[in-house]
């Protein structure tokens, strides 16, 4: 077969071999570099990769375990991969084990095209809440971060400077499903400076040194444009200055800081507040 033929999409393999070549392609994807040289990602899970196709995102490969045979959900799924012009490979434990470096993998993988929203194409609403993460490091944070947008209705995330790659399978891991619906912008400082300019509502940095308690402001005159600061060294100076506030969440023990997702998750339910349904009494 040749290396065309093997690589044909809208097929169905069978693969056992860990030298196999696709395999060793999406192996590759555990790696940045691969990453962002192939624009691809890997989202481990049924549900996920039920979720990533719901949400209108491309897929190439869909990998399942011999054990999924028969299953009607991973058939439905392989059955998208193949009708979107996708790979399906059927593989055995041992290669997804490889895949997606688990002893236990999950019985599914799908290999997705990234996508990141140009900032020239967010329109800011009436209620939006965009947030703005600047040099996030920890794949943790981001994804927890993400995944708290999506719970609370925000309009999507802006990763600014040097940021922890949100397609990593740590991140993606995180979001647990939520950056399939939430969107990611990027942009080096100097962009997103130049972009903020733009931003019709009201930008709010969160700062150890902030003069501003978050409780007292109303967020709820127009979009509102959140800036997160870097696990280590907090929000630097330009990113500050270009706030219209700078606000402090109190704490009363002796931890010098929150972490930046908790933090994250603490503005944005109170920004988002008069958004969110109530909970009706039991
Ligand atoms: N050593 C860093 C500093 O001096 O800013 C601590 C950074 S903290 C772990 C990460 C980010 O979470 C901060 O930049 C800020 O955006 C947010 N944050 C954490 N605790 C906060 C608080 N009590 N008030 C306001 N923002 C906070």
């Amino acid at each position: 077969m040749t290396d065309r033929q093997s690589r044909a999409p809208g097929q169905v393999k069978e693969v056992t071999s860990l030298s196999n070549p696709l395999v060793k392609d999406i192996k590759a994807l555990a790696m940045k570099k691969y990453r962002d040289r192939e624009h691809a990602f890997m989202a481990e899970g049924l549900k996920l990769v039920l979720d990533a196709l719901d949400a209108g995102w491309t897929i190439r490969t869909l990998v399942y375990a011999k054990a999924g045979r028969g299953n009607a959900a991973v058939e439905k799924a392989a059955a998208r991969t193949v009708a979107a012009g996708g790979l399906v490979l059927e593989v055995s434990e041992k290669v997804l084990a490889a895949i997606t470096r688990r002893d236990n993998p999950q019985m599914v993988v799908g290999v997705f095209q990234q996508r990141y929203r140009p900032l020239a194409d967010i329109r800011p609403a009436e209620g939006d809440v965009w947030v703005a993460l600047d040099r996030v490091r920890d794949p943790g944070n981001l994804g927890t971060i993400v995944r708290t947008v999506d719970a609370v209705g925000a309009a999507g995330v802006i990763l600014v400077g040097e940021c922890t790659d949100p397609f990593s399978l740590e991140t993606v891991r995180a979001t647990m499903g939520s950056l399939f619906s939430v969107p990611l912008s990027r942009a080096d400082e100097d962009a997103f400076l130049v972009w903020r300019k733009s931003f019709p509502g009201l930008a709010i940095g969160t700062h150890l040194k902030g003069s501003v308690d978050y409780r007292t402001l109303d967020y709820t005159t127009g979009p509102v444009l959140l800036l997160m600061g870097n696990e280590q060294q907090g929000l630097p100076g330009r990113l500050a200055e270009t706030c219209d506030r700078l606000v402090r969440i109190p704490q009363a023990g002796r931890a010098d800081s929150l972490n930046l997702a908790v933090a994250t998750g603490v503005m944005l339910y109170e920004i988002r507040r008069a958004a969110l349904p109530a909970t009706p009494e039991a």
